[in-house]
């Protein structure tokens, strides 16, 4: 190959790209929708990354959202080089993955019972199967924008990676298994309520705030009403907490917001930057999942004794001061880009839950995923680069939420809002 002529970044790039779709191993790597190649990224440190080509960035993507406590944090690191020593899975039950399954029990009132899988996908399409197998019901209801995994009845409507490639739907998922999902829209509780009441439902599965078409917050009264709906119908909810779980409190959303689901799926936290998702719920749903009841669901790697230290070990970092420090730093960076918006005259909307953040390039709220796709995508793109050459690296999207962490301290923040007052002023020029 001729590194030569190239450098690190793009050798990597071209050999990447030969082997692989789009050169990555999953879409919303890619920088399609903002124009530009993806950084290659070989370290990570704190609040940073390091590319290969040397340069440093500010990392708002934390890995979509597991690394709260930034990357390479001295305990999760120390937490795993332990567990190396002893070995990397054992194929039999071990004690790291009670200790986790007693701290979930233990921040999620809901939850009595859980079961480890090694991604968001597989928890969400577990958490279904049980929600069919203790009804009896086929159909789900879902919401347009809420990314659930791309499990095949989770992928219509499904959000970020789907929105930011304009696919409407997959291609690859049976037209029967499609037709047993309704999507309404997000924050549309009369029109949940109608779907619910014509159809016998399964299961309606939301994120309790969508962080998969930017962050789009629950109106007042949208959870609780879902709630009752599933209370009136018999459908399972189940709360997709995969990025909210132990980042906007303890215990999630449900904590947040005091609702409470049949199901939680989770995942990103709690396995610390380690492959890693779980479902859990009442006891009489959970014995229904095997061996106990007849839902199979089964994994080679499930509750991997390094992921296990991992999240244990980052779960062991959020107190209650660590809440609060998140909420504090994601006020300051909600503040600071809505003022550097104010002041270059883009209209632009911030919107935040905790450390969960997105800037929208419209005026009005987003409340749902039509809203957020009205969004000037050329001017998110022009903000984007603006932003990657003064050394910060956005999600390369507008459907996505900056993710803050523990290790992006005051100066960091301030580091970021100047960087946005150049890609701002550059935008409005
Ligand atoms: C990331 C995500 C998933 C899927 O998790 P993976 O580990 O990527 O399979 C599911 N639900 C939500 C809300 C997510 O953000």
């Amino acid at each position: 190959m001729a590194t030569g002529t190239l450098n690190a970044v793009a050798a990597l790039r071209a050999r990447a790209a030969a082997v692989m779709p789009g050169g990555v191993s999953s879409p919303v790597r890619a920088f399609r929708a903002v124009g530009g190649e993806a950084p290659f990224i070989v370290a990570g440190e704190g609040p940073r990354v390091i590319d290969a080509d040397g340069r440093r960035y500010v990392d708002l993507v934390c890995s979509w959202g597991p690394l709260i406590a930034g990357h390479a944090h001295p305990a999760v690191v120390a937490a795993i080089a332990r567990q190396l020593q002893r070995g990397t899975s054992y194929g039999m039950p071990s004690p790291l993955e009670t200790e986790l399954a007693e701290e979930i029990v233990d921040a999620f009132p809901s939850v009595e019972m859980v079961r480890f899988v090694s991604s968001g996908t597989e928890a969400t399409m577990s958490a279904l199967r049980v929600a069919r197998a203790v009804t009896g019901r086929d159909a789900i209801l879902k919401f347009a924008g809420c990314y659930h995994g791309h499990a095949d009845p989770l992928l219509a409507k499904a959000g970020s990676g789907v929105a930011t490639l304009s696919l409407p739907d997959s291609a690859g998922v049976p037209a029967a298994v499609a037709r047993d999902t309704v999507t309404v829209a997000y924050n549309d509780l009369e029109a949940a309520a109608r779907v619910a009441r014509e159809r016998p439902l399964a299961a309606i599965i939301v994120e309790p705030v969508a962080g998969n078409m930017g962050c789009v917050p629950p109106d007042r009264g949208f959870l609780e009403g879902l709630r009752a709906l599933a209370d009136e119908t018999g459908a399972i909810l189940v709360l997709d907490e995969v990025i909210t779980g132990f980042r906007l409190a303890r215990g999630g959303a449900q904590e947040r917001f005091a609702v409470r689901a049949d199901l939680t799926c989770l995942g990103k936290v709690i396995g610390g930057g380690l492959p890693v998702g779980a479902y859990g719920g009442a006891r009489r749903l959970m014995k229904l999942v095997a061996p106990l009841g007849p839902v199979y669901q089964a994994g080679t790697l499930s509750g991997n004794p390094l992921a296990m230290a991992a999240g244990l070990a980052t779960l062991a970092l959020l107190d209650r001061a660590a809440y609060e420090r998140l909420d504090f730093l994601g006020a300051r960076l909600e503040d600071g880009l809505a003022r550097a918006a104010a002041d270059a005259g883009v209209p632009a909307r911030v919107q935040r839950a905790g450390s969960l953040l997105t800037l929208f390039f419209t005026d009005r709220p987003v409340r749902n995923e039509d809203h957020a796709r009205s969004s000037d995508l050329a001017r998110f793109a022009t903000f984007h680069r603006g932003m990657l050459v003064r050394g910060v690296l956005l999600p390369p999207s507008q459907f996505e939420c900056l993710f803050l962490s523990l290790a992006h301290d005051e100066a960091v923040i301030d580091e970021v809002v100047s960087a946005a007052r150049g890609a701002l002023a550059e935008i409005a020029a």
